[in-house]
């Protein structure tokens, strides 16, 4: 059996996800994992007093960092658990990311791109329907993973959520994002919360989206498939989990079993 691994796993803090760290791991074991990484919905400083409703609140960082180290001492030789947090490209703040990941001891961060500046108004990078709004995408996803702070590259593919065919646009934008992941040594990931989320919708290409894959493969990049857990009965989903990595495989895309941290 192969090295099973799962980076992207949240915790009930966004506000959005159920279940307590503990019985993710249990989960996880009972699935065949070897490694979890949490990574929940970062908390942002928002200047204007803005309170997320996907994103931790910032008073709850603490208590995130001590319950994800409480179960990695907990859990030490039955499964390895590491300390992480998804992102979005927020510029304004990216100082204080830096700041925090040192201060806190986080091992890795995820880049997940979901709205363009601030989720306080900003656009939906799930509802993108021009091209301009895929380069837009773009554009803040290579500024991200180019602040170096990134080790994974949640749902890359996102952005073409509601756009309606992989066209030349599609194409174009996806192959920039590949190559400045590819450059910069940053797995792209396979969600698999996105397919099944998006399995049989009508409108838009959904995610994850083949020709986004393919264009990956084309450009040599790295992958690596993610659960997105937002509960922990997403570690069943193993017939989900295999069909994903024979598809990648069957791209020829390599694929990690682990990230170097
Ligand atoms: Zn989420
Ligand atoms: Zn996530």
């Amino acid at each position: 059996m192969s090295f099973k691994a799962n980076y992207h796993t949240h915790t009930p803090r966004c506000k959005h996800a159920s279940g307590t760290e503990r019985e993710y791991c249990e989960k996880a074991i009972e699935n065949g994992f070897s490694l979890v990484g949490f990574s929940d919905h970062c908390a942002w400083p928002y200047e204007d007093g803005f309170v997320s409703t996907f994103h931790m609140d910032l008073n709850r960082l603490p208590d995130y960092v001590e319950a994800v180290n409480d179960v990695r001492r907990e859990y030490e030789g039955r499964l390895e658990i590491h300390l992480g947090w998804e992102c979005e490209n927020y510029p304004a703040y990216m100082g204080w990311l830096a700041e925090t990941k040192a201060q806190y001891g986080f091992e890795y961060l995820i880049l997940g791109n979901h709205f363009d500046t601030t989720d306080n108004g900003g656009l939906y990078f799930g509802s993108c329907r021009t091209p301009e709004q895929l380069k837009r995408y773009v554009t803040m996803c290579v500024e991200g993973l180019e602040t170096g702070l990134f080790a994974y590259f949640a749902h890359p593919d996102l952005f073409l959520r509601m756009y309606p065919r992989y066209d030349r646009h599609a194409r174009a934008a996806s192959r920039e994002l590949c190559r400045a992941a590819k450059d910069m040594n940053i797995p792209l990931e396979y969600n698999l919360l996105g397919f099944i989320n998006c399995r049989g919708r009508a409108e838009g290409l959904g995610y994850p989206v083949r020709g986004f894959w393919e264009t990956a493969a084309e450009e040599g990049a790295d992958c690596v498939v993610g659960l997105d857990a937002h509960s922990p009965a997403r570690f069943d989903e193993r017939r989900e989990w295999d069909e994903a990595c024979a598809f990648l495989d069957s791209l020829g895309l390599r694929r990690l079993e682990r990230l170097a941290l």
